[in-house]
């Protein structure tokens, strides 16, 4: 079962939104499997530190490498170790699915300043950005990254299942959706997604993601793969 185990400070955060909708329902029929560490439960003073101060001053506070590294260890081994980081390789689609076939993920969620460079080598963590800003804690991350996973792994999303349709499939932002009703404050539905000619449809929505891409995602649209070669005969 594909198991996604996180450490935080915050373990009362989770399941949070993981536990409703899609992800939700997922995890009660034991699709997906989701445990909370307390690192502070690997503290070992009276008051539970799990930080301390920055080498070389400044402000803020740093989460400590030894308490870290004793709640990774208790995560076992076997599953990518991600750290939650604004430095980190920014999070795509292929990243997602990539994660999503393997056997899960323990995430580490970052607090305070950041936390002591040293537990990053020493237990290998791969650090994953979810955007360029940045959040006061790496919860809220984890959450983004495990949402996108599990909507991924087989039965999940069911017969909506559309995820080669989606966004960033090929490469290409998606099409415009419509529904009922056809005229909504003068604006019509765009007349060949009634048609019924399939062909059509496709042919529309294709051009309408290529457009949608080229004005808003020109990095993308240079990025994009190649259209597969045409086979003759
Ligand atoms: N001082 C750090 C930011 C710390 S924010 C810096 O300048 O890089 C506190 C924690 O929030 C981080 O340790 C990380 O776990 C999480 N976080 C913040 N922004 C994030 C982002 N864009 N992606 C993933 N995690 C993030």
């Amino acid at each position: 079962m594909w198991a996604a185990s996180v450490l935080t400070i915050f373990p009362e955060m989770f399941p949070g939104p993981l536990g409703l909708s899609l992800a939700g329902k997922a995890l009660a029929n034991g699709v997906w499997a989701l445990n909370t560490i307390d690192i502070r439960d690997y503290a070992t003073d009276r008051h539970r530190s799990v930080d301390d101060t920055p080498a070389g001053g400044g402000p803020g506070m740093v989460m400590k490498a030894d308490v870290l590294a004793r709640a990774i260890d208790a995560a076992g081994d076997g599953r990518p170790r991600l750290l939650m980081s604004p430095r980190g390789v920014p999070l795509t689609q292929a990243r997602v699915a990539a994660l999503a076939e393997g056997p899960g993920v323990v995430a580490v969620c970052g607090r305070f300043e950041g936390i002591d460079e040293r537990v990053i080598e020493a237990r290998g963590l791969q650090e994953v950005s979810v955007g360029d800003y940045v959040l006061s804690g790496g919860e809220i991350a984890a959450m983004a990254l495990i949402d996108a996973c599990v909507r991924l792994l087989p039965g999940v999303m069911g017969a909506e299942a559309s995820a080669g349709e989606e966004s960033f499939a090929a490469g290409l932002l998606e099409y415009p959706q419509y529904t009922r009703p056809q005229v909504f404050e003068g604006r019509p539905i765009p007349q060949v997604l009634l048609s019924g000619d399939h062909a059509k449809v496709a042919a529309f929505r294709r051009a309408e993601a290529e457009r949608l891409t080229r004005e808003r995602r020109p990095d993308l649209w240079t990025a994009r793969p190649a259209k597969p070669e045409k086979t003759t005969g």
